[in-house]
């Protein structure tokens, strides 16, 4: 028996709650809070019209201010607030849940929206230098809750979507039940997926052009090597999807296995992408539309990226047209018993059959899956424990059986082709 409040309603949102409400045994009571308050009713009436035995009722919020989401927490009463609205607001949703004393739970680290704020800007560039690497977002921020999350003795369990999320647990299982020590872990995220469209973003089109055009960086040795953006391809044949050129990015997710492995002497993160994503990005990047600065246009301030966002087809809208699959995994080297061995984790997941079940696209299936998971685990007590974590610092093994109940099953090949 539980109420969960879910903040956001978008893509990735769409699925975690359908999920939820699959898990009805879990989630008895859902609150769905968003800025447009239409999404959130007509999921509630989609899934009343399934006849969900979940009660689900519906709220407008801001998540941006800390009083709103206060009054909101305070009025519903939950038992934990899954946060899939965007990383801009995990801060302020962090501070709701911690002046409420209410379980957190995100898919995606801290950014801010404007990183051209001076205090956020000199933090920013301080932590460049410090740790050798320029995404704009990182873990600090929200690590930094740990001792306050503690003493409210709530959980806060950051980045349960697919990556970061679920790669992290494929790492904690293989730890757990392959390897005595690991030694490099590569993760490769394919979307073998096709819309139609020359261009389009899979999740929120901000945050994944953000991601994808910064620089790349991997882990070695225990600090970061950072490269230019896409300058590290490799080509690999994925299990069921085929070859596909894949690139090496900076991710989240490292930054915390390298901090909680500190056995592990590489971590990389390759992504795969069609030649008309990438001439399209880099095009829109050269004219200045991927900025994330305000300019003025005709009298009124416009921020470049979020013009961008509104041209673009909304992911959500991307299920009907998508076809193909997505392959995520983690191919993992280690030592067990004094022998090398290498193994290679993964989930394969179709668009259609994603779409025939939730109405969905893969990629927000395998975020909206994992949100669910690891909410559900947050609040069985199972993965309870005062503090600030991800997903690797968990028994991984409950979390494992969640995946392949819930639509997301996995494979262990232990004689995988590595990358080099
Ligand atoms: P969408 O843009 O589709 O949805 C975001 C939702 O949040 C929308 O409903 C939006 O409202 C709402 N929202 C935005 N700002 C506010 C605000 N200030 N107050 C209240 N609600 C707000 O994004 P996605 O569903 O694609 O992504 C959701 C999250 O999942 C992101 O944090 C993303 O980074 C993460 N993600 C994680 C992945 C992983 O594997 N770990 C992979 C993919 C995504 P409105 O409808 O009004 O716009």
């Amino acid at each position: 028996m539980s109420r969960l409040l879910i903040i956001g309603c978008g893509g990735v949102a769409q699925v975690a709650i359908q999920k939820c409400a699959q898990n009805s045994k879990v989630f008895t009571e859902m609150c769905i809070a968003s800025r447009t308050v239409s999404k959130c009713d007509a999921l509630k009436e989609k899934l009343e019209k399934q006849g969900t035995p979940v009660k689900i009722t519906t709220a407008t919020v801001n998540a941006d201010d800390v009083k709103d989401l206060v009054k909101l927490i305070k009025e519903y009463q939950p038992d934990a607030v899954l946060n899939v609205a965007l990383p801009y607001q995990d801060l302020t949703i962090m501070d709701a849940c911690l002046e409420c004393k209410v379980d957190y739970i995100d898919t995606a680290n801290y950014e801010p929206e404007d990183t051209d704020e001076p205090t956020w800007r000199a933090a920013y560039e301080k932590r460049c230098k410090e740790k050798g690497f320029t995404a704009y977002f990182d873990y600090s921020y929200q690590w930094a809750y740990m001792d306050k999350f503690k003493e409210a003795g709530i959980t806060g369990l950051l980045g349960t979507g697919f990556d970061p999320g679920v790669t992290s647990v494929f790492t904690a299982y293989a730890k757990k039940h392959y390897f005595d020590e690991i030694h490099t872990v590569d993760i490769l995220d394919c979307n073998g997926g096709d819309h139609g469209y020359a261009f389009a973003t899979n999740f929120n089109p901000e945050i994944n052009l953000r991601e994808v055009s910064a620089n790349g960086s991997y882990w070695e040795d225990g600090h970061w090597v950072e490269t230019k953006p896409m300058e590290i391809k490799r080509e690999y044949d994925f299990p069921q999807v085929g070859k596909k050129d894949m690139y090496l990015l900076h991710h989240e997710e490292i930054e915390a296995l390298g901090r909680n492995f500190p056995e592990i002497k590489r971590i990389r993160f390759f992504m795969t992408f069609g030649q008309s994503y990438l001439d399209h990005m880099r095009c829109l990047e050269d004219v200045g539309m991927l900025s994330t600065s305000p300019i003025n246009f005709e009298g009124k301030e416009i921020v470049p990226i979020q013009f961008l966002k509104a041209l673009l087809p909304d992911p959500a809208s991307l299920g009907p047209r998508t076809v193909g699959k997505t392959n995520i995994g983690c191919i993992i080297r280690g030592v067990k018993d004094g022998k090398e061995k290498v193994i290679y984790i993964y989930n394969v997941c179709d668009h259609q059959e994603c779409y025939k079940e939730l109405g969905s696209q893969a990629i927000s299936y395998t975020t909206g899956v994992p949100a669910m998971i690891g909410t559900a685990l947050v609040l069985t007590g199972q993965w309870k424990k005062p503090g600030v974590y991800t997903t690797d610092e968990f028994d991984p093994d409950p979390y494992m059986d969640m995946l392949n109940e819930f639509g997301l099953p996995w494979v262990v090949d232990e004689n995988p082709v590595e990358v080099e």
